[in-house]
């Protein structure tokens, strides 16, 4: 809900939808006849890709794509791999995406089954790195990251959504045995559920520590949600796991609770779909469906100009296929009729102030987005607090001028924390060339 303040003399108050009393359970999608997963590890060379068009894959098989790589997938679907690429998501983020053409029989790979009667870290790394929801099982795992304390988000980060609410509200039992099992494999038992206050009494049920989080947006993005539990800002340039902070959501660990209580890997995720006039419905879907499967299940058209929205309004990202598939971290789609979408500008910033007034980082935003339009990224990160924003959106969305100011944000992050593995890499290169010369 957005309400706009008095003609502007106030900040606008923008609050998050809180799960209704009446909600419906999610309308269940059958697996769509094809499904893409799409891997963090691209390849460069075919060679390199170790799955071939037309192996047969079972639901719940672990697939690494690349040789060498650590990174895998879990098929959601049984069925025939059809093709093997290489992706660009957003940023110039590269994937592999493989694409299964699903059989009518379903078949259950048993080697998650076969060793989940002991829950361990280990094979929770080994195989439920994908489940719906996202665990962020490396952080957990990794050595130098001395996590300490986990916090479970359940409330949605954005505005509109209600997915993770929904999820609280309906599965507190898998809640429950999912925090029991994250106790055991990481011995770590100071766990904190973060929820609104309308869900206290289910947090209070999973034996967590609650924390209630404000119904005003952004307080429920991960640097805002650890400042409630911290006490204090992360900060800048630190991260969660710096402060040895594990966030993870409430859908994940009802995924953890639901695999080693059923013994067999999720694959289903919950997803909020909002339509153009602004209904909502909740769907189960297997993660890898293309949206515009989820669309037709609905007889939802998508006509020139219309927009799609993976994620909430403010921090989510356009897709411009519709093809794109529903993943583990999918907690909404929207479409906005092309009549309303709001385009961004290419006028200048009149230094209004509005982005500085409003941002809960207090940064100075409209000195900031000049550094970032001239691409100048590492002053902006040294001298201009690029790394004290929390990722809002806020200055894009009350700026006059309509600039897209977070996308020049998220940009600038992205190329700076890429950046020394793109100069690495082209030094390993220029290395092995000189050698073999
Ligand atoms: S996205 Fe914009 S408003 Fe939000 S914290 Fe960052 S700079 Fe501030
Ligand atoms: S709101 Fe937009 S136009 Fe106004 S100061 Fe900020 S960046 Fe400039």
């Amino acid at each position: 809900m957005i309400k706009k303040t008095f003609v502007g003399l106030l900040k606008p108050r923008l609050e998050y939808d809180i799960l209704s009393a009446t909600h419906t359970e999610p309308e269940i999608i059958p697996a769509p006849k094809k499904v893409t997963i799409l891997s963090g590890t691209s390849f460069e060379r075919s060679d390199a890709v170790q799955l071939k068009v037309g192996d047969k894959v079972k639901t719940g098989q672990k697939l690494v794509p690349v040789i060498d790589s650590e990174d895998y997938v879990i098929s959601t679907v049984t069925g025939t791999i059809s093709s093997i690429s290489n992706y660009t998501g957003n940023f110039g983020r590269a994937f592999t995406s493989i694409t299964i053409d699903t059989d009518d029989t379903e078949e259950i790979d048993e080697k998650f089954g076969e060793i989940c009667n002991k829950p361990d870290l280990a094979n929770a790394v080994d195989f439920l790195g994908s489940v719906p929801g996202g665990l962020p099982l490396k952080i957990l795992n990794d050595p130098e990251k001395s996590i300490n304390r986990i916090v479970i988000y359940g409330m949605d980060k954005d505005l509109l959504m209600t997915t993770t609410q929904f999820v609280v509200k309906t599965r507190t039992d898998l809640i429950i045995k999912g925090i029991g099992i994250l106790k055991e494999i990481t011995g770590i038992e100071n766990i904190t559920m973060a929820v609104p206050s309308s869900l206290m009494h289910n947090a209070n049920k999973t034996g967590a520590d609650v924390t209630i989080i404000d119904k005003e947006y952004p307080s429920a993005l991960p640097f805002m949600i650890a400042k409630e539990v911290l006490g204090d800002y992360v900060p800048a340039g630190r991260s969660l796991e710096d402060m040895g902070i594990c966030l993870i959501s409430a859908e994940a660990i009802a995924s953890l609770g639901a695999a080693y209580t059923e013994g067999k890997i999720p694959v289903k995720k919950v997803v909020e779909i909002v339509d153009k006039d602004g209904s909502k419905k909740y769907v189960s879907v297997t993660m890898g469906t293309p949206v515009s499967d989820v669309f037709k299940a609905f007889d939802i058209k998508v006509k020139d100009k219309d927009r799609v929205i993976v994620g909430g309004p403010m921090t989510g990202s356009s897709i411009y296929s519709v093809d794109y598939p529903v993943q583990a971290d999918t907690d909404a789609v929207i479409i906005q009729d092309g009549s309303k979408v709001e385009t961004v500008s290419d006028y200048p910033c009149i230094n209004c102030g509005e982005c500085v007034r409003i941002c809960p980082s207090k940064i100075q935003v409209n000195i900031l987005v000049r550094f970032l339009e001239a691409g100048e990224y590492q002053e902006a990160a040294d001298a201009h607090d690029l790394y004290s924003c929390v990722e809002c959106g806020l200055c894009s969305y009350v700026c006059t001028s309509k600039m897209p100011v977070f996308q020049y944000i998220r940009l600038a992050k992205y190329e700076l924390a890429n950046a020394p593995a793109e100069v690495e890499a082209e030094e390993e290169t220029e290395a092995a060339e000189e050698e073999n010369a």
